[in-house]
């Protein structure tokens, strides 16, 4: 049976950075024989200026049918003074919760090619290749009540509610258990036991699921070690999970080891392992239509969405091999050139790329 991939190439580079990962889909698609169908469709500000909604009804219902996506970015500073509600960011966000995209999974992986670009020394960071997996729709982030409220004294007070019930613990558990089957088979569920009971209940949770996988190691560490460990010793951790605050705060810390956004693939999945597929960086305005634009995250993207959607593992690992000699090749976009690199456009990285998929 075939299976069906929405493409979704947004605002500003995304349609340049897609165009290039769906060259990558197509090769890989042929070569390994996988059946994939894709279509188009609009998000973000630019289907807001078609249709005057970011997440037109048109684009909800294909991603409802669509066994992954593939998203370029969203967002810009032409639509910088439109209401909240039609936001490009409403777009992703909208697609998010109506497929209810609960985990999200970060990788930050430094090829040792390009372990100059870090601010951490290159013997800590180079061959980094750790897995967040954060919980997105959980959390502090939403938990009730929240606000900010008035005392009998006059004085306001801000609250907000740490909350997660067994099920949505178990469900990013079983996220993070599912993919470090697909990589070292080491879990470090991060929490801050010591002081919160809802991440007792957390660890708690972690432990029952982890019987469910007994061919995957499950270590626990609270938060503030964790933050520390990401940057004294990162390559340790194999996938770390946790929760949608300390997530935020420890994926983007974990990005940075890397120095080189244009490089970070993401996934957000839902319960059925269906999910959506973007490069961690935005839209970049500042560089859209001059054709310099790094494609290797969304290209790398592709990779993990055979890898995690569509059950085609080889390919993944033959699209992360052929980045890797590309980059052994010395070719770099303008964001990650070095001294004696060559510095190459996003088409020809795309060309690079299919090339070293097919020698
Ligand atoms: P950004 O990630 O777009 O850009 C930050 C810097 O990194 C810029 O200098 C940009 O040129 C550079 N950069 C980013 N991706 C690159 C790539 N592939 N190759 C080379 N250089 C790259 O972040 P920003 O400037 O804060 O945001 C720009 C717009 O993107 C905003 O409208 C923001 O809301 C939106 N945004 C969207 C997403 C998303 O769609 N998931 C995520 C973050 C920001």
């Amino acid at each position: 049976m075939s299976k069906k991939v929405l493409v979704l190439p947004g605002d500003g580079i995304g349609p340049e950075i897609v165009e290039q990962a769906v060259r990558v889909l197509d090769a890989v698609n042929s070569s390994f024989d996988l059946g994939i169908e894709h279509e188009s469709a609009l998000v973000g500000g630019s289907a807001y200026d078609e249709t005057g909604s970011p997440l037109p009804e048109t684009t909800l219902t294909k991603a409802k049918a669509a066994d992954a996506i593939l998203l370029g970015a969203v967002g810009g500073p032409k639509w910088d003074g439109l209401d909240m509600s039609v936001r490009p960011e409403k777009g992703l966000l909208g697609l998010r919760s109506n497929l209810e995209l609960f985990a999200n999974l970060r990788p930050a992986i430094l090829y040792p090619q390009l372990a100059e670009a870090s601010s951490l020394k290159p013997e800590i960071v180079a061959g980094l290749d750790i897995l967040i997996v954060r919980e997105l729709t959980g959390g502090i982030y939403f938990g009730q009540p929240r606000g900010i409220r008035t005392l009998e004294n006059g004085e306001r007070e801000g609250f907000n509610t740490y909350v997660y019930n067994e099920s949505e613990i178990r469900r990013i558990a079983r996220s993070a258990f599912e993919a470090a089957r697909q990589r070292n088979k080491r879990v470090c569920s991060i929490d801050k036991s010591n002081v919160l009971e809802v991440t007792v209940l957390w660890k708690e949770i972690m432990e029952e699921v982890s019987k469910e996988y007994p061919d995957v190691e499950l270590s626990h560490m609270l938060v503030d070690n964790a933050a520390m460990q990401l940057v004294r010793a990162p390559k340790q951790f194999d996938v770390m999970v946790t929760g949608n605050m300390f997530g935020d705060i420890l994926s983007d810390a974990a990005a940075m080891l890397t120095g080189s956004i244009g490089m970070l693939p993401s996934a957000s999945l839902n319960a059925e392992g269906r999910g959506m597929y973007e490069p961690c960086h935005g839209s970049a305005p500042d560089i859209a239509g001059k054709g310099v634009a790094n494609p290797l995250a969304t290209i790398l993207s592709v990779a993990m969405m055979l890898r995690y959607s569509l059950d085609a593992k080889d390919a993944a690992d033959a699209i992360e091999a052929a980045v890797s000699k590309v980059l052994d090749q010395g070719l770099r976009t303008a964001d990650i050139a070095s001294q004696g690199s060559e510095t190459v456009s996003t088409s020809q990285m795309g060309d690079a790329v299919l090339a070293a998929l097919k020698a």
